[in-house]
């Protein structure tokens, strides 16, 4: 290469910093290796600045747009996260009748009641056995906290829905 076309190649490499232009850039030194001639080049840097610029949207600004989505997006997941993983805001006890529920509060209007109660008095979690619920003191003799397992349905709704009341409300 010539001192000139080292120049432009130098000149077009500090102008053209983005891909696009790294793309233009490279086809202008595939032209002037092949050509070699000056006038050449120069029609031939014409003809590709005046369609560079009439193009309707400039490869960077497509670069960057799509860059900028995907830092939104980034930005989006990193909070919906670090959201998720303070979901478990609150465990919380509730009393109803003899029996204790479990209950964790996500948020305002997000809780869940676990299945199995405690036994109020023993403060121990509910054991099932024989199609039966029961507290693990009754093997003792010493409670007598024990349904049918056809009842549960009906002693987790009936807990469930004075939970739900209580926590409707009350702010936590
Ligand atoms: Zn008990």
């Amino acid at each position: 290469m010539s001192r000139l076309q080292k120049i432009l190649a130098q000149w077009l490499k500090k102008i053209f910093s983005d891909l696009h232009a790294i793309i233009l850039g490279a086809i202008f030194l595939a032209l002037i290796a092949s050509a070699g001639g000056v006038y050449l080049f120069a029609r031939n840097l014409w003809i590709a600045l005046t369609g560079y610029m009439q193009l309707p949207t400039p490869l960077w600004v497509t670069i960057a747009l799509v860059l900028l989505l995907g830092v939104c997006i980034y930005l989006k997941r990193t909070k919906s996260h670090s959201l998720s993983n303070s979901a478990i805001q609150k465990i919380k006890y509730f009393t109803i009748g003899k029996l204790k529920w479990k209950v964790i509060i996500h948020h305002k209007n997000h809780h869940e009641v676990n299945e199995l109660p405690l036994c109020l008095k023993h403060d121990l979690r509910l054991l099932y056995e024989n199609y039966r619920y029961f507290c693990p003191e009754v093997m003792k003799n010493n409670c007598n906290i024990s349904f049918p397992a056809k009842e549960h349905y009906k002693v987790y709704e009936n807990a469930k829905s004075y939970i739900d009341k209580e926590l409707r409300n009350k702010k936590c």
